[in-house]
């Protein structure tokens, strides 16, 4: 008998057909759906494919043109092309592009510059930061020691001089800024700033404003910023995974040594493929033209929401995400986002700053246009789904209203289709 199964190095999906029918099912929800959820994009043709690659076979450890494995000649061509395109793209000297994930670029990032213990001053969760700089349930919030800052209860913003002040009676050895529901542009010369007058180091978690960033659409973290963080499939728009980049030779082993053996083992060469295809494309004219078009329509659907009656966290968006507080029309997040996912609008419940609620049943939804705007949708369409929602989460219960908008939610993703 084969050690094979008939079909091995021929066969793909339709080898498995109980999987194939639930791919198949995610590809119709995409089609059909409309994807306000801010952690998502819509991948190119191109990254699918190198994500999808033949590089899953290949296991190598360290970094390109010094691996402990051998056979290595294409993975260390594609690893450094990967960083020589992210480096041009943000304009800085080095990259690590390893990370799995956006948690753990932080979490190797902390791991090489930080002693176990030390104070990191970063962003509450429940003012809008990310989980990863420290939250008590993760590794990072049980080996360092954690100092949060919030924004300000009237602006909704951070507000450096309160900053400041928790800086200096806490003495961080790192400043975090960025955040995954912090919807206005964020201050890296003021926050740098601090860092000196304290003697921290800066990072910045560009995850949500990557793309942004990269285009000149949003401040940019360098020359402020010691170390950048990011995931790649945000506004970015690639593949899962996250990256480094910095300017100091002095941190480079620091932050490798972090990633590597720090908090990951080989590295997912199929993922540093496709984030090199990612980054090729980020590099293209289209690119840009891509992300002014989130910026647009981001405001577009920011003022539509607005008009029609809903309260937007901090008055709006400068980057592409938003939060809208649903306490002021009496509907928690939870029955919203349950209500629009029936209508097939894709988005997230989330606390909004101070809320009253627990984070189950919070006062917020997270709405983004990334993954609209990858689709084609343009302002027109934008204010069309504004009015889908501020229908559906005023009305969550009722079905007849629902069932007419996921109507128009079908009619409108059929004319903007992918693949
Ligand atoms: C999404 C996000 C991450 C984490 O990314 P994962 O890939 O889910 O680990 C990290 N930081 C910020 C600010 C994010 O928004």
């Amino acid at each position: 008998m084969s050690t094979l199964h008939a079909g091995y190095f021929s066969q793909g999906l339709e080898a498995d057909p109980e999987l194939e029918r639930a791919i198949g099912g995610e590809l119709a929800r995409q089609r059909q759906g409309i994807e306000l959820i801010a952690s998502e994009n819509i991948v190119s043709r191109l990254v699918l494919e190198a994500q999808g690659s033949v590089l899953t076979n290949k296991t190598v450890e360290g970094l390109p043109y010094g691996r402990y494995y051998g056979g290595a000649e294409f993975a260390d061509a594609i690893e450094a092309l990967a960083v020589e395109r992210v480096t041009r793209l943000f304009g800085c000297a080095f990259a690590n592009v390893q990370p799995h994930s956006g948690s753990n670029a932080n979490a190797g990032v902390f791991l090489g510059l930080l002693k176990l213990g030390d104070t990191i001053l970063s962003m509450d969760t429940a003012a809008g930061g990310h989980i990863s700089h420290g939250h008590p349930a993760t590794l990072t919030g049980r080996d360092y020691t954690i100092v949060r800052y919030g924004v300000c209860r009237e602006s909704e913003t951070i507000e450096l001089a309160a900053l400041r002040a928790l800086a200096l009676a806490h003495r961080p050895r790192l400043i975090v800024a960025g955040g995954s529901a912090y919807p206005a542009a964020l201050d890296f010369a003021g926050m740098r700033a601090i860092a000196d007058e304290v003697g921290a180091l800066f990072m910045v978690d560009m995850a949500h404003f990557a793309g942004l960033v990269a285009t000149g659409l949003y401040p940019h973290p360098f020359p402020h910023a010691h170390v950048v963080t990011s995931t790649s499939y945000k506004s970015l728009r690639g593949a899962r995974g996250g990256f480094v980049l910095w300017n100091d030779p002095a941190l480079s082993d620091r932050i490798n040594y972090g990633i590597f053996p720090g908090v990951q083992g080989s590295v997912m060469m199929h993922a540093v493929a496709a984030k090199a295809a990612c980054f090729g494309e980020a590099l293209r004219p289209e690119f840009a033209a891509y992300n002014q078009a989130v910026l647009d329509n981001a405001r577009m659907l920011a003022m539509s929401l607005s008009a029609a009656g809903l309260r937007l966290v901090g008055g709006g968006t400068d980057c592409g995400l938003m939060l809208v507080d649903l306490s002021t029309i009496g509907v928690t997040g939870d029955i919203a986002a349950k209500a629009l996912e029936k209508a097939g609008l894709a988005v997230n419940k989330n606390l909004i700053p101070f809320d009253p609620r627990p984070p189950e049943a919070p006062s917020g939804l997270r709405l983004s246009s990334n993954a609209g705007t990858a689709r084609g949708f343009g302002t027109a369409e934008f204010a069309t789904i504004a009015g889908f929602i501020a229908a559906v989460v005023k009305a969550p219960d009722d079905a007849a209203l629902i069932a007419d908008v996921a109507r128009q939610v079908r009619e409108l993703c059929a004319r903007f289709p992918i693949y």
